[in-house]
C-alpha cells in the first residue's frame, strides 16, 4: 500500500483547500484534486492546526442495505437476492470532528462503521468488468441510522437522513489496488469500547456489483458517495459518546455526539 495517497479537504481562505497528509503533517495538493493529477507542494503545517472537512461534497449519497450477513441476521432479516440500494439525504454529509447530533424524533440512534466509495467520473451503465475505473478512491463513513423510525416507516429515508447523519473522511485514499480495497479490515469504537469489526471480504455483493447495480439506474456523477453497508455489531449512540470508524489503511473517523 506504499502508493496510497490521502488526501484531505480543510478549512482555508477564502475556500477549502486539499492536502496531502503524510504522517501527521499536510502539505499542499497541487494540480487538479480531487480527481485529477495531484502533486506533492509545500509543507502547510500540522494536522493538528487544521479544521478538517468532509473530502467531497456528494451530490448524492447510494448507499446499500445488509450487504454483511452478519449484520442482516441480527435484525432477523434475509440477505437480499440483489443489491437493496437507498438513498441518504446529501445535506447529512458532516467532516471528522463534528457533531452527530441526536433527533428529539428518535429514541434509538445506532451507529454503523462503512467503507465509501467515492466516484471519480460521470457514468452510467458500467459494467462490472469496468467499475474500477469510475471509482476514484475510498474513505471511512459512519451510515447513522434511526432505528427505532426505520422499523416504524418501512422506507428509510427519514431514519437515514437526519443532518449529521453521515460522517466521512478524514481522509480519500487514492490508489488503492481493487484487491487491497477488498482486504482491510473495518471498525467501530464507542468511547474505546470495540463495537463493530469486519473485513471488507465480507461484503455479500462485491463493490463492481454495487457499482453496476447502481448505475444501471441513475448517473453518477464525480464526486457521489456509494456507501458499501455495515458489518454485524451496530448499536446504541448516546450523549457524550465518542464514536470512531477506523478502515485500516485509510484512517479513523472521529466525531463526538450531543443531544438535540
Ligand atoms: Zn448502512
Amino acid at each position: 500500500m506504499t502508493d496510497v495517497l490521502h488526501l484531505i479537504r480543510y478549512e482555508a481562505h477564502p475556500a477549502s483547500a486539499y492536502g496531502i497528509l503524510k504522517g501527521d503533517e499536510i502539505y499542499e495538493a497541487m494540480g487538479h484534486p480531487p480527481f485529477g493529477a495531484i502533486t506533492r507542494g509545500l509543507l502547510v503545517g500540522p494536522v493538528s492546526t487544521l479544521t478538517l472537512l468532509p473530502p467531497v461534497q456528494p451530490g448524492k449519497i447510494v448507499a446499500v442495505g445488509r450487504n454483511y450477513a452478519a449484520h442482516a441476521q441480527e435484525h432477523d432479516a434475509e440477505v437480499p437476492e440483489e443489491p437493496l440500494l437507498f438513498l441518504k439525504a446529501p445535506s447529512s454529509i458532516i467532516g471528522p470532528g463534528e457533531a452527530i447530533v441526536l433527533p428529539s424524533l428518535s429514541a434509538q440512534v445506532e451507529h454503523e462503521a462503512e467503507l465509501a466509495l467515492v466516484i471519480g467520473r460521470r457514468c452510467r451503465h458500467v459494467p462490472e468488468a469496468e467499475a474500477w475505473q469510475v471509482i476514484a478512491g475510498v474513505t471511512a463513513a459512519n451510515d447513522v441510522t434511526a432505528r427505532d423510525l426505520q422499523r416504524r416507516d418501512g422506507q428509510w429515508a427519514r431514519a437515514k437522513s437526519f443532518d449529521t447523519f453521515c460522517p466521512l473522511g478524514p481522509a480519500l485514499a487514492l490508489g488503492f489496488t481493487p484487491d487491497e480495497v477488498g482486504a482491510l479490515i473495518l471498525s467501530c469504537r464507542v468511547n474505546g469500547e470495540l463495537r463493530q469489526q469486519g473485513h471488507t471480504a465480507q461484503m455479500v455483493f462485491s463493490i463492481p456489483r454495487l457499482i453496476a447495480h447502481a448505475t444501471a439506474v441513475m448517473t453518477l456523477e464525480p464526486g457521489d458517495v456509494l456507501l458499501t453497508g455495515t458489518p454485524a455489531g451496530v448499536g446504541p449512540l448516546r450523549p457524550g459518546d465518542i464514536v470512531e470508524v477506523a478502515l485500516e489503511g485509510v484512517g479513523r473517523l472521529h466525531n463526538p455526539v450531543v443531544g438535540g
